[in-house]
């Protein structure tokens, strides 16, 4: 079987909902193994049914009690669902890490959800690269439904949201969160807010700061106007209205235009990133690299420029190098 066959098997028996199948192949996409290309190639026509979902907001607000109530909705709705957490602190990746969490429990035994942890921290490309990746590979596995979550403390709450289609922003009352978001600049990239934990006090103040610093954010006037949702994660209230905002934004994104529009920066990225992290490896200085180590020659003795030199690397053919 050559590597084509190799990919659309794996991708068929993980649309069949073989877990393992599916893992194996997220693992691929995310460590850029040589089968990428091929399973790349197969998953093209498959993807793009999928709706991303990405959860950003400061640890303890209640991003994964949302996150696991979303889930609970979804299924109810008979969606299939996947949550990728993405952990840019951690070096660890594979499913154990969120397996642990508390309150994903729940949909353990469930086979139309599956669950994976990403650690980006140390990762070739990070999380610009890989994540694209292995949404595909959910999107094509036939998850109606992905959520992303950003765990633990990183700069990657914006990067999560250029993802999704729809990026929910948590915050609780007190703990000033409401201000570290506008610091953040997340409160340009929320499509819809959320007020979680309003069983606590202080929950009105901190959808009235909301609403004025949304208001405060320059925004066209044919622009999606993001909904701020309260809830009580850990009971469900409020819930259902918060998948009901996120349903009224998809229908925003289709009848607007703004989710083809999304799609196509989505892929500019992908593409960008990945041409950037293959010329970084062709000319990364690599030990075996006698081309640079020919032009640092030149360049150090001032027989060339150092922009006639990069262009040469940029240009020269990788496979002549490694003979
Ligand atoms: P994360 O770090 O943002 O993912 O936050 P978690 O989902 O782990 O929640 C942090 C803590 O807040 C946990 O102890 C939750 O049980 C609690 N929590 C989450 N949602 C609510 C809520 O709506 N009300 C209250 N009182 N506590 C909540």
């Amino acid at each position: 079987m050559n590597a084509a066959d190799r990919a659309h098997e794996a991708i068929g028996r993980a649309q069949a909902g073989d877990p393992r199948a599916l893992a194996r192949l997220i693992s691929q996409v995310e460590n850029a193994a040589p089968e990428l290309r091929a399973i790349a190639r197969a998953l093209a026509p498959l993807s793009g049914q999928a709706r991303v979902i990405g959860l950003t907001g400061a640890p303890g607000v209640g991003k994964s009690t949302v996150t696991a109530a979303l889930v609970a909705a979804y299924r109810e709705r008979g969606r299939r669902v996947a949550v990728l957490a993405v952990d840019p602190t951690s070096p660890f990746t594979g499913g154990a890490l969120l397996g642990d969490r508390v309150r994903m429990q729940d949909h353990a035994t469930d086979p139309d959800v599956f669950i994976r942890s990403m650690a980006t921290r140390g990762h070739l490309g990070g999380l610009s690269q890989a994540a694209p990746q292995a949404l595909r590979v959910l999107d094509a596995a036939g998850f109606a439904v992905v959520l992303v979550e950003t765990v633990g403390v990183g700069q990657a709450e914006v990067e999560i949201a250029s993802l999704a289609d729809t990026t929910l922003v948590t915050v609780a009352p007190g703990m000033g969160d409401a201000i570290q978001a506008a610091k953040a600049g997340i409160l340009e990239v929320g499509d819809v807010f959320v007020v979680n934990k309003a069983d606590m006090p202080g929950a009105q103040e901190a959808v009235r700061d909301l609403r004025s610093m949304i208001a405060m954010a320059r925004r066209q006037a044919d622009d999606w106007k993001p909904p701020i949702v309260t809830t009580v994660a850990i009971n469900g209230e409020g819930i259902g209205e918060l998948a009901a905002k996120v349903d009224a934004h998809w229908a925003w994104l289709d009848s607007s235009g703004q989710g083809e529009a999304r799609r196509r920066v989505r892929a500019r990225e992908e593409i960008t990133a990945i041409a950037l992290a293959e010329l970084r490896q062709r000319v990364g200085g690599l030990p075996g690299n006698s081309r640079l180590d020919d032009l640092a020659g030149q360049v150090a003795e001032g027989k060339l420029d150092p922009f006639t030199a990069a262009d040469e690397l940029a240009a020269a053919d990788p496979l002549a190098d490694s003979c």
